[in-house]
């Protein structure tokens, strides 16, 4: 079985993803992923200091525009 422990505190009523509370927590999620290529993790632009896991838009991993300002642009 696996450990099912939150390691998150919440959600963000803006995006509606797991906010974690440290960069460390995050990423030690992104490793449990089987499945982790092409995501990260990322400091949510709305609750400073901390952090959400997820896919990146595939305009972000080919260099065209960075994450953050795909995520500002989203309501
Ligand atoms: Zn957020």
């Amino acid at each position: 079985m696996a450990d099912r422990r939150p390691s998150y505190i919440g959600y963000c009523d803006q995006h509606g993803k797991r906010l974690y509370p440290s960069r460390k927590l995050a990423r030690r999620q992104l490793r449990a992923h089987r499945d982790s290529q092409g995501m990260r993790a990322y400091p949510c632009p709305l609750v400073a200091g901390h952090w959400h896991i997820g896919h990146l838009p595939k305009d972000v991993r080919e260099g065209r525009i960075t994450a953050p300002e795909i995520y500002r642009g989203q309501r």
